[in-house]
């Protein structure tokens, strides 16, 4: 390593080549190497000693294969050979050997040394080390892979246009969604993924955003339809982000298929409608047994007054008189055997009880009774872990929650904050039930006949549910009570047999 003269600090001057060519030598970030033709180490510059960590003393005069890993050697032979063949050899990526034993990646250019009569002296060599750059590769390729990863199983449809609305990219989810394979789509218009007339408009507005700014989709999100190969259409929630990468302004489009949701919710009502028509109807089976009762009285006594008629009746009586009063009798005896096998029939209902989880029960009932309700009714689950098993017949505890929580939000309609609490307490042998609501309370026309059947304050209401809840609740050995809360609203307390998990049924 030569020392640089005092004069060129100052820098050369223009028709000093030699002192231009040190200046450039050591002030340059890439270790450059002169050798001889035996390989013997020439020259050594500053960022020589910085990469290879030998100093220019240590190296000068010494064979250059201490900075070559021995299963290189071959290889630099062969280009030294090529260089003396006359090729140019640049940027040949490759390793060395440093002072401590590292190997490190290094690109070489390789150049021949000439003399005046132009005659090979040596061999001088550009050197500059890649690991830095080979580190940032590497990172860029795991970020790369990671957000590929990330693309390929994300579960939402990716598809990626640039400005002219042209697919870019588009992954597994979207091919799923769309039914088009990536290869497919990439590079043609976006608009083919959407129904007519969005698709034809659809470059309209991405023209429209470019020039205005004005954002109707970009970072809001909506509900949109897309379009399958086949054709068919379905709904999905579109997100829209954009991107400036090397230049290009993209659109990330994240699509999520409403398809499933709106199936499990269209299910969900069905079920809803389901079990409110098996309420209903046995509603009606608990009506026409009230009716039943209530008509029978009357009955029985229109039969005992036709029997003392009959009884009192003399022989002067008309006989088309006598024979109205016997068809009266037998007309009264058909009414009482039509009432009675109408009641055989409505309490021909023999239920299987079993241990039920309760909280699964409540979780289900209180959504199905929630559904479609156009209020926002805040829902309080308090449930006790060690009352969670009951002995219970299901459907029909099923029916008491559902009227309980259909008349609470009934009763909270148009209240600001409605608030149903549904909350589950363990006693010696029962669950305790009770169901909470922040509604205006009791009417005080119905109180009092709360659970007798046809009290309703409501214009199309029957006035039995409280009724059957009462019955239902009275099979299970429990009784049904209503309290009006000092803070306001009305609460409906129940209790069923409890139930260790693995105990048999309680007798
Ligand atoms: P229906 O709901 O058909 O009227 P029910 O027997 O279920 O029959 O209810 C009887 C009446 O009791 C209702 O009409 C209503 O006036 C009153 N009621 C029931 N639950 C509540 C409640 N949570 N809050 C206020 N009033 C209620």
């Amino acid at each position: 390593m030569t020392q640089t003269p005092p004069e060129d600090r100052r820098g050369p001057r223009p028709n000093d080549a030699a002192s231009l060519l040190t200046a450039i030598v050591t002030s340059s970030d890439d270790a450059i190497i002169g050798k001889d033709l035996d390989d013997i180490v020439t020259s050594w510059n500053a960022s020589a000693e910085r990469l290879f960590g030998f100093t220019a003393e240590e190296m000068i005069g010494q064979p250059v294969f201490k900075v070559i890993p021995p299963d290189r050697a071959e290889e630099l032979r062969d280009i030294v050979s090529r260089v003396h063949r006359g090729e140019r050899v640049t940027h040949f990526e490759t390793e060395r050997l440093t002072k401590d034993g590292r190997r490190i990646p290094v690109s070489v250019s390789i150049s021949p040394v000439l003399d005046e009569s132009g005659a090979r002296i040596g061999i001088s060599t550009i050197t500059r080390d890649l690991t830095e750059l080979q580190q940032m590769n590497q990172a860029l390729r795991l970020r790369e892979a990671l957000l590929q990863s990330m693309v390929d199983i994300v579960p939402d449809a990716l598809v990626v246009i640039d400005t002219r609305g042209v697919i870019q990219s588009f992954n597994p989810s979207a091919e799923r969604a769309f039914g088009y394979a990536a290869a497919e789509v990439i590079g043609r218009n976006v608009s083919l993924l959407m129904p007519e007339p969005l698709g034809q408009a659809h470059d309209g507005y991405v023209e429209r955003y470019l020039r205005t700014g004005e954002r109707r989709i970009i970072g809001i999100g909506r509900i949109v339809l897309g379009r399958r190969k086949d054709g068919s259409t379905f709904p999905m929630e579109l997100q829209i982000g954009e991107v400036d990468i090397a230049g290009a302004h993209l659109f990330v489009g994240f699509a999520r298929d409403l398809t499933a949701r709106q199936e499990r919710e269209r299910r969900m009502a069905e079920l809803q409608a389901e079990v409110i028509h098996l309420s209903r109807l046995s509603e009606l089976g608990h009506m026409v047994s009230a009716i039943a009762h209530e008509v029978n009285q009357p009955l029985a006594a229109i039969g005992n007054y036709i029997g003392g008629i009959r009884r009192l009746l003399t022989d002067d009586i008309p006989p088309v008189l006598r024979q109205a009063i016997e068809r009266v009798a037998v007309q009264a005896e058909r009414a009482r055997d039509i009432v009675s096998s109408m009641r055989g029939l409505v309490n021909k209902e023999d239920r299987p009880r079993q241990t039920e989880n309760l909280e699964t029960l409540i979780r289900e009932t209180s959504a199905l009774a929630l559904i479609g309700t156009n209020q926002t009714v805040g829902l309080d689950l308090r449930l006790s872990p060690d009352a969670m098993f009951g002995y219970v017949d299901k459907v029909q505890i099923q029916q008491v929650l559902l009227n309980l929580i259909r008349n609470a939000v009934e009763a909270m309609n148009g209240a600001s904050a409605s608030r149903l609490t549904i909350e589950t307490v363990r006693m010696p042998d029962r669950v305790e039930f009770t169901v909470a609501d922040t509604g205006p309370g009791l009417p005080d026309t119905v109180r009092e006949r709360l659970f007798q059947p046809f009290v309703t304050t409501k214009p199309d209401g029957l006035g039995v549910g409280l009724s059957i809840c009462r019955t239902i609740i009275e099979g299970h050995g429990g009784e049904l009570t209503a309290e009006s809360p000092p803070d306001g609203g009305t609460l409906f307390r129940f209790s069923v047999p409890a139930q260790q998990e693995a105990e048999g049924p309680k007798t």
